[in-house]
């Protein structure tokens, strides 16, 4: 199923009509794919990241210069997550939606003693510390207001051990700390927070570190993957992004919503029944 398509048969209606929102790691992938998919559903959007050139054209040949703003905002410096909070209110008036989904991964060692710290303290700076900003900032905007969806994209590595580096799954274990204090704290203002469990899918992030083309790479992923005859898309996560973005979502908070096809809750050593082909 192409982007479109999927966009299509969503629903008719534009569920996020009058909303402004920012995406760290706006620019790429699941970042990419959320904003077109927000802008489609009447979100002013601020793509905020650190790859200038394509959040730019981005902004100005896709989502358009009246419904987007690309800010240059690396995660890991305060001032520059506080700027983008600041730009999205000075241009479109407010903030209503932030999703926290910059992001990297590093090569899996998988002996701990062959781990670096500097490996470790990049990818939890990034992972974890931009969040933390993203979360405070955000919050900041909102608390007046009373109202705001938070949302941060963590992944299975969030719930299960051995499926990444072990700085990957200890930063997106922190996300989902990060997600519920934020979400038990910010209750009292109508804020709500929660994140996204994505199993892999054929992003830069993802194939950076392998030698496998996007195709070979989903075909990689789907034979490992729980739920058969159906590929894990960016346009997958990016709804679920718009569900809990949006108020459809009005009574979600603390959640980690999983868009993983069941492979989190998969334990191998239980014999599944096996149907006849
Ligand atoms: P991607 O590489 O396409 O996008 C990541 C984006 O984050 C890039 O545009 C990059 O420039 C940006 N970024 C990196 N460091 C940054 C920084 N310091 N400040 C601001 N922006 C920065 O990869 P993606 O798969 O779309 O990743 C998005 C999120 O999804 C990440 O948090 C990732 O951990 C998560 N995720 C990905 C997968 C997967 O298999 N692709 C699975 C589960 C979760």
């Amino acid at each position: 199923m192409t982007s479109s398509e999927v966009i299509s048969t969503t629903t008719g209606q534009r569920r996020l009509e009058g909303k402004v929102a920012i995406i760290t790691g706006g620019a790429s992938g699941i970042g990419e794919c959320t904003a077109k998919l927000f802008v489609h559903h009447g979100a002013k959007v601020v793509v905020a990241d650190i790859q200038d050139d394509l959040g730019r054209a981005l902004c100005a040949n896709v989502l358009g210069s009246t419904n987007s703003l690309y800010v240059h905002c690396d995660v890991t410096d305060e001032s520059q997550v506080q700027a983008a909070v600041a730009a999205a209110v000075e241009t479109f008036g407010k903030l209503d939606i932030m999703m926290n989904n910059a992001g990297i991964a590093d090569p899996s060692k998988p002996r701990i003693i062959d781990n670096d710290k500097h490996d470790f303290d990049r990818v939890l700076s990034i992972n974890v510390t931009g969040v933390f900003l993203g979360i405070k900032h955000a919050a900041q905007a909102m608390i007046p207001v009373k109202t705001g969806s938070i949302l941060s994209t963590a992944s299975v590595a969030s719930y299960i051990g051995g499926s990444a580096s072990h700085a990957y799954t200890c930063s997106k274990h922190a996300v989902v700390g990060l997600t519920k204090n934020a979400a038990v704290e910010l209750g009292q203002f109508g804020i709500r927070v929660n994140c996204l469990s994505p199993y892999v899918l054929a992003t830069p992030l993802a194939t950076e570190f392998v030698d496998l083309d996007g195709a070979e790479f989903e075909k990689y992923a789907s034979s490992r993957a729980n739920l058969k005859g159906v590929t894990l898309k960016a346009e997958d996560v990016a709804n679920a992004a718009l569900f809990l973005a949006s108020d459809e979502s009005r009574y979600v908070s603390g959640h980690n919503l999983f868009v993983d096809g069941g492979f989190s809750i998969v334990n191998p050593n239980i014999q599944i029944f096996q149907y006849p082909q």
